[in-house]
């Protein structure tokens, strides 16, 4: 069984991202990524501090704005807009979840698509499923498909099974898969909360993507001898012995099925590291998509 470096190929990436910087610096340009945050769930305040110092890593210009629980949606859709509207501004992203009172998929529509580098706009979500390469594709989904390559596992005419069918990580990872092309060709899968004998289902991945939201859910009776899987979760678990009280697990049950994969992603160290090095990555695309499209 081969241990998926989630770390090692996001620094990969990390340092692709730090060479195209410079190329940008060398024309007088430096991406910019903007990072509103509204009210105070810690999570989400973890994630954008972490956004943050990668930025500040790379040499990228960071914003953070972080605004009141109390933020009405007009507050937010005038901060997105003078967003929209900053020539130092490239990429903008709303950490989710909101508050209540924000209707969210109004806030991802006032996004300007072109600096839309989480890929969630409607446009983007079309550009994705016509494989059109100009557009954003979510980061996550994007990560899993690098650590695919940098593993050289073959997708081409593989059945890749994706459990879970979010805007987020299902969806766009089923997309990528069955478009046509490097990394892609596979024949796709998409299970979720409805699906019937999910055991059966799964068992008929060679690669086996888990992006439910469950700690330890898929188990070794989902898991094919010799299948490569691709852990999304993020669950915290509580553990009294742990310093924080808690302990991040995955979709899978690791210990469960680690012996039956040929390759298989951690948690913590594989899909984590590499969805703020594929939001760095579209923040530099975006930055070169922009100021080509405008010179
Ligand atoms: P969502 O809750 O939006 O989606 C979960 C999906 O799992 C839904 O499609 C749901 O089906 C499906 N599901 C739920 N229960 C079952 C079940 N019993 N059997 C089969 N399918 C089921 O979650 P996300 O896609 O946003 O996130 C999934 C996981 O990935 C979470 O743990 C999240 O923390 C993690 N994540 C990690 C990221 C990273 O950077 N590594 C980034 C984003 C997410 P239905 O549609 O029918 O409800």
């Amino acid at each position: 069984m081969e241990l998926i470096d989630g770390k090692a190929v996001a620094a990969k990436v990390l340092d692709e991202c730090r060479a195209g910087v410079e190329e940008l610096a060398s024309a007088g340009l430096r991406p910019g990524l903007a990072v509103v945050l509204v009210g105070e769930d810690p999570a989400s305040r973890a994630y954008v501090r972490s956004k943050e110092r990668t930025c500040r890593d790379l040499g990228l210009h960071s914003v953070k704005l972080e605004l009141p629980a109390t933020t009405s949606q007009a507050e937010l859709l005038e901060v997105v807009g003078d967003l929209n509207a900053d020539p130092a501004i490239h990429g903008i992203l709303v950490q989710s979840p909101p508050p209540p009172q924000i209707d969210e998929a109004a806030i991802v529509l006032a996004i300007d698509p072109a600096k839309d580098v989480d890929g969630f706009h409607p446009q983007n979500v079309a550009k994705l499923a016509l494989e059109d390469p100009s557009g954003f594709v979510p980061c996550t989904p994007l990560g899993c498909q690098r650590l695919l390559g940098e593993y050289g596992v073959n997708t081409r005419g593989a059945h890749a099974v994706v459990v879970g069918r979010s805007m987020i990580v299902g969806k766009p990872m089923a997309m990528l898969l069955m478009a046509k092309g490097e990394l892609a060709d596979a024949t796709v899968t998409v299970a979720h909360s409805r699906t019937a004998d999910l055991a059966a289902v799964c068992q008929r991945a060679d690669i086996l993507i888990a992006a439910v939201g469950r700690p330890h859910f898929l188990g070794a009776e989902h898991v094919r001898e010799g299948a490569v899987v691709i852990d999304v979760g993020i669950n915290r678990v509580d553990d009294p012995a742990a310093k924080r009280g808690y302990r991040l697990v995955g979709d899978v049950d690791f210990d469960a099925v680690a012996s039956r994969c040929s390759a298989i992603t951690p948690v913590p160290g594989g899909v984590g590291p590499m969805t703020i090095a594929m939001l760095m990555s579209n923040t530099i695309k975006a930055c070169r998509q922009i100021t080509s499209a405008s010179h």
